[in-house]
């Protein structure tokens, strides 16, 4: 089945480049592509080489790198597009052209069958060149496309012989029963892989990328935290702990998930934003449990509450403290998920802080990172005031 059988086409290097706060260094490049081949994703997809010269040298360069990860380029489909791409030494090329009336009449003014006899066109041209390189073909908004239009397209492609056929929600209009249908109609008419490209406008990115695995798709995109256009695709983390969720031993056997927290973190410091509090696996609150009936079970057995066991992700799970009963070990765990260094002392001193200010008022666990923050920031001398 698929679904066990399912690779990642990782996107941060060119969706995640389309993210506007997103301006990467070829060291970034290398750092990010470093990273993300010691994760394990099977693929690492990059900006078109024929955006500029510098995306052309560091497409090159990261080619040519030896990571375990395989490299793609992702071009518009077009033979003077090919040709760059072929230059790069890419071991596989992803072509893309846009499907809906709304980019044939607004953006590259083809007529269907212009379209198709385009993608043909290129397409034998990079086989001939290459019989070895591994290709792709994707139609770009494919869910405002009608859905005869791309049957034609992806019949007339299959007959030149393709590697894999793109699905591409572009705007982020797709709701998984959508997904499940078009997947699995492409899925009984072709053999080859079906790649699908999932955004999250209306916040389905996920749960459709799923779904395609389910109606019979092989590659899924995705990028760090979700960067991309406008809100981005399908994030890496959420997609993993989607297909975690769904078979835990098989993603802990393919990547290291260790590696997740140093990504993301790698990722918000470069295109300059936070983790959102709510984020899977990474975020925050993502291991913090509150109410008292599930702090009791969750000590008895963590997975009456948790489906993902933070352990597996080097994380550790939290459970509220902001009390008159807590303890300085709890405080520890906290100052741990927050990422702050505190020595024993200063946490023992911290937690003697926190049971005078619970005696005061109600607490919340804000307080609690506050001064845990205003210590680590070496402004305990300050600290009296917590106790006000
Ligand atoms: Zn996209």
């Amino acid at each position: 089945m698929s679904l066990e059988q399912f690779h990642i086409i990782e996107s941060t290097l060119r969706e995640g480049e389309q993210f506007v706060g997103a301006n990467f260094t070829t060291d970034d490049k290398l750092k990010i592509a470093d990273a993300l081949s010691e994760f394990g994703v099977e693929y690492i997809e990059l900006t078109s080489p024929a955006a500029s010269p510098q995306s052309f040298e560091d497409c090159k360069t990261i080619a040519r790198r030896g990571l375990k990860s395989k490299v793609l380029t992702h071009v518009r489909c077009h033979i003077d597009d090919a040709k760059i791409a072929l230059d790069t030494g890419a071991q596989g090329i992803d072509l893309v052209i846009g499907t809906s009336s709304y980019l044939r009449q607004f953006s590259h003014g083809m007529a269907m069958s212009q379209v198709i006899d385009r993608a043909v066109e290129v397409l034998a041209w990079l086989r001939a060149q290459a019989p070895n390189l591994e290709l792709r073909f994707s139609t770009e908004d494919s869910f405002r496309s009608e859905e005869s239009d791309l049957f034609r397209v992806y019949l007339a492609v299959d007959q030149v012989g393709v590697d894999r056929f793109g699905i591409a929600d572009t705007v982020g209009i797709a709701t998984p029963t959508r997904v499940y249908q078009l997947v699995s109609g492409l899925r009984r008419l072709v053999k080859a892989g079906i790649e699908f490209h999932g955004h999250n406008d209306s916040g389905c990115a996920i749960a459709n990328a799923f779904t395609a695995l389910e109606a019979g798709a092989t590659h899924i995109d995705t990028s760090i935290l979700g960067i991309g256009e406008r809100n981005g695709i399908a994030p890496l983390g959420g997609f993993i702990a989607r297909m975690y969720a769904h078979n835990r031993d098989l993603v802990k056997k393919k990547y290291k998930l260790r590696k997740l927290r140093k990504l993301d973190e790698m990722i918000a410091n470069l295109v300059g934003i936070g983790i959102p509090f709510n984020n899977y696996i990474t975020g925050v609150t993502a291991f913090t449990h509150k109410a008292g009936i599930h702090a009791k079970a969750i000590l008895n057995q963590p997975e009456t509450y948790e489906i993902l066991n933070p352990k597996d992700f080097g994380l550790t799970r939290y459970i509220s403290i902001a009390h008159k009963l807590t303890g300085w070990n709890a405080i520890k765990d906290r100052a741990e998920q927050l990422g702050l260094t505190l020595s024993d002392e200063q946490l023992k001193e911290i937690t003697a802080h926190v049971k005078a200010m619970a005696d005061q008022k109600q607490l919340d666990i804000n307080d609690v990172d506050e001064l845990l923050h205003r210590w680590a920031d070496g402004m305990e001398a300050a600290g009296d005031q917590a106790a006000k």
